[in-house]
């Protein structure tokens, strides 16, 4: 099985009811992608993008906690965003690693949770750029993926994101090179630790727009991308999943 090829949308903390709109009219200019689609709005937006989009493109959360339910107020549970009728969840995001200290176990605990809810795991990693201009990044990539992804993790229940912290949302993009050579590592990786690594999603993420999406996918082991910004209206995430079709 190659590994399917996925535009995924992160819209971070952007976005309320209205902002559905875009959703209508990227469905209307792409009624038929060449890929999979995947849209991560706001935890209040899941139940009601899930509903408006039956299942014509995929619906995700951006963090679940590693446990079933109990007290732990302002958290969401895997299982609550399946309810509400997700199928993925986005998990170590590095803003979620910033603003609220996740660790590669935490990460790799949300992980476990989102597989027992029947969620895919959208499982990020990326360096610094501390961390790349001190010749640290496949080092530190290979440690995220170690520490990050648990035992069960198969090519159905688990897309790899790249992503790396100094590209988000600053306009700035690795060369194919750079994106090219980390790819690299992370299939090496997951082929020499799961039977079917070769199969994994991989994503790149990070300043991708409608201008530059053709040659990053042209990119050997890109599948497809996470994408925040541009993936906030239509008119820059339509021609991004056409360039993956
Ligand atoms: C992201 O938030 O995952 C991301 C890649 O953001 P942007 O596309 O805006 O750089």
């Amino acid at each position: 099985m190659a590994p399917r090829k996925l535009a995924a949308g992160n819209w971070k903390m952007n976005g309320t009811l209205a902002s559905l709109a875009e959703i209508d009219q990227l469905l209307a200019d792409h009624p038929r992608p060449g890929c999979d689609v995947l849209i991560c709005p706001p935890a209040t937006l899941v139940h009601a993008l899930a509903g408006r989009v039956e299942g014509k493109i995929a619906v995700g959360g951006q963090d679940c906690h590693a446990k079933t339910s109990g007290a732990h107020t302002g958290d969401i549970a895997a299982a609550q965003l399946r309810d509400a009728g997700a199928s993925h969840v986005i998990l170590g995001h590095s803003e979620r690693r910033t603003d609220h200290g996740e660790t590669d176990a935490d990460v790799a605990a949300k992980s476990v949770a989102a597989y027992e809810a029947g969620l895919v795991a959208v499982i990020c990693v990326g360096e610094t750029e501390a961390q790349r201009d001190a010749g640290e990044t496949l080092d530190v990539i290979s440690t995220q993926l170690a520490g990050s992804i648990p035992e069960g993790a198969t090519a159905a229940n688990t897309v790899i994101a790249y992503e790396p912290v100094w590209a988000i949302g600053t306009g700035r993009t690795p060369t194919s090179e750079q994106i090219a050579e980390v790819h690299a590592l992370i299939r090496d990786r997951l082929a020499a630790r799961f039977a079917d690594g070769a199969d994994f999603a991989l994503l790149y993420g990070g300043s991708v727009k409608p201008g530059n999406a053709a040659e990053i996918f042209a990119i050997p082991h890109v599948n497809g991308a996470l994408v925040g910004g541009a993936s906030l209206r239509a008119a820059d995430f339509g021609p991004i999943i056409s360039a993956l079709s």
